[in-house]
């Protein structure tokens, strides 16, 4: 940050008084700009066949960072909307797919990208889905055919490998439990 966002005043850093960190100040209007992790969310959106096999639909990024690579929908929240809206929002916008959120299921801090990224397990309500504008492909992924070699993310494949674990407890009467990770660990 360069200039006050209140008066265009260049700014300066500067410790506040009752404060023990380092924040850009403006010595003309004395704003003080907090600077403090954004919220990451994603789903993991599932579907169980006839058969009851299940699938996860991941997509495949047509933007920077990791273009190409796979991933799980998702992306920064928003102001006005709840965590599971986000996570619903992003699904849509990313994989053209309409999910109904079951659970949080898993929390990861990222102190060095100053982010927390939370991801959702989700039901995807019909098979009907469809590539948005910042994703080239969405397809539905058996375990065996996840393409853990390119995907675009550490958290994408921890999500992923959390999931898969649970669900191999589940067949044994577990359940899908709550996961947190602390990254680059
Ligand atoms: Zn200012």
């Amino acid at each position: 940050m360069k200039f006050c966002s209140q008066c265009g005043h260049p700014v300066i850093i500067d410790i506040p008084p009752l404060d023990n960190m380092p924040r850009h100040v403006c010595p003309n209007c004395k704003t003080i700009h907090y600077e403090n992790p954004k919220i990451v969310v994603c789903s993991i959106p599932s579907w169980e066949s006839k058969s009851h096999e299940t699938s996860i639909l991941l997509c495949r990024r047509a933007i920077a960072p990791r273009h190409g690579f796979w991933t799980l929908p998702g992306g920064f929240m928003e102001n006005d909307e709840t965590t599971e809206q986000a996570a619903v929002r992003e699904t849509q916008e990313e994989a053209g797919a309409n999910v109904k959120i079951s659970k949080l299921f898993s929390l990861m801090n990222l102190p060095v990208y100053h982010q927390v990224h939370l991801f959702y397990l989700a039901q995807l309500e019909n098979t009907e889905f469809s590539p948005g504008e910042e994703t080239l492909e969405t397809r539905l992924f058996r375990e065996s055919d996840i393409p853990w070699d390119n995907l675009a993310f550490s958290t994408i494949k921890y999500a992923l490998k959390f999931y898969l674990e649970d669900r191999k407890k589940i067949l044994n009467g577990g359940h899908f439990g709550f996961h947190t990770l602390d990254l680059p660990k």
